[in-house]
């Protein structure tokens, strides 16, 4: 594939242009496991932290369901051990993000605000992002009652009220999730019908504890220290109503942040990258993992491992180039 390079700024002197043999693209819990595993094999990994240093999991309070913390631990903190980790064994970290990516050829050629990077292999751990509804209260709750994940946060509302907002398949599953814990589930939906599968639809009509609200728009979420209420607008009438309750999980969609690999790396449909078995993408030498390749599990544990997985096949793929080069790559 040929690339035309002549449109990457010429914001970067001769003089920053650095030589890796891993660049660790993202600090969440995928970057933050590759840049362990690669450090443990010297290969002196830098990780481009991005914007969001820590990763998506930084942003919560509790995590219950990462082994080896039985009292649970905040998400900052245990996205600061990862990064402590893979610094004790030689990671650097490197508080930038990739602009600009060209993956014709080796050295791969990576731009970023302050540098450029010519990395001989490449791991993608860019992470997704979980769409928001932007309204009022929504982002001073988040972790206080608002959530992105049922999996994460449904113990934490036994015998609670909740409401679910979204009408596809990932929403109507979590609902049938969240029913096993909590007290009520009301679906709130801006359509008439529901966009997920007849036998999803089915499982959620016969479960006495989830309720429906169709046609209806979230305005607000309310709460002080912790989600207390929200507002609501039905679209059709018009009518503004209230409802009391204690949590608001919203599931309108993710978003894989892989923009910047549009047509140099294959993706699935809704911009997930492809890999193989060994998270191997369409270009020998960039890898990718966690969420920005997994749009199924979504979980810090998954992510991490799949992080550590692509840095052992990183280390593989420099220490047999020209073979893994040749080699077919066998997607799962
Ligand atoms: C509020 C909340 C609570 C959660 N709670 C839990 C929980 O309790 N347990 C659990 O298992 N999971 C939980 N999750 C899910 C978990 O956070 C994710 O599955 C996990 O963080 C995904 O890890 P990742 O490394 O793939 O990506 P992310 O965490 O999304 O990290 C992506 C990283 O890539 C960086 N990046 C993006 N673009 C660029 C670029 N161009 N250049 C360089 N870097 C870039 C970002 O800055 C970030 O550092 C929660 C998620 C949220 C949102």
């Amino acid at each position: 594939m040929e690339l035309n390079l002549s449109n990457i700024p010429d914001q970067t002197a001769e003089e920053n242009q650095k030589h890796v043999k891993v660049l660790v693209l993202g600090s969440g819990p995928a970057g933050l496991s590759a840049a362990l595993y690669a450090a443990r094999a010297d290969l002196e990994p830098v990780v481009l932290t991005g914007m969001e240093l820590g990763g998506q999991v930084s942003l919560t309070f509790a995590v219950d369901n990462y082994p080896g913390f039985p009292e649970g631990i905040s998400g900052a903190e245990l996205v600061e051990r990862f990064q402590k980790q893979a610094e004790r064994f030689g990671a650097k970290i490197e508080f930038d993000s990739a602009t600009q990516v060209d993956l014709a050829k080796r050295p791969f050629k990576v731009q970023t605000y302050a540098s450029t990077y010519l990395a001989d292999t490449l791991i993608i751990a860019s992470g997704a992002t979980a769409r928001h509804l932007d309204i009022p209260g929504e982002k001073e709750l988040t972790g206080r009652g608002v959530s992105y994940c049922a999996t994460c946060d449904a113990y934490f509302f036994k015998e609670k009220n909740v409401i679910v907002v979204g009408g596809g398949d990932s929403a109507l599953e979590e609902s049938l999730f969240l029913a096993r814990f909590v007290k009520s589930v009301t679906i709130i939906h801006r359509r008439d019908e529901f966009r997920a599968g007849a036998i999803l639809q089915n499982a959620i009509k016969e479960n006495q504890k989830i309720k429906l609200i169709l046609n209806t728009v979230l305005t607000e979420i309310t709460g002080n220290e912790a989600v207390s209420g929200v507002r609501m607008k039905n679209v059709v009438t018009g009518e503004e109503s209230q409802l009391p309750v204690d949590g608001v999980f919203v599931f309108v969609g993710h978003t894989p942040n892989t923009q910047l690999f549009d047509g140099q790396l294959e993706m699935e449909s809704g911009g997930y990258l492809v890999t193989d078995r060994l998270m191997r993408t369409s270009v020998p030498g960039v890898f990718a993992a966690g969420e920005a390749a997994d749009p199924h599990y979504r979980q810090v544990i998954t992510s991490a491992g799949m992080g550590a997985a692509a840095a052992l096949r990183a280390n593989h793929f420099l220490e047999n180039a020209t073979r893994e080069e040749k080699e077919e790559v066998i997607y799962a």
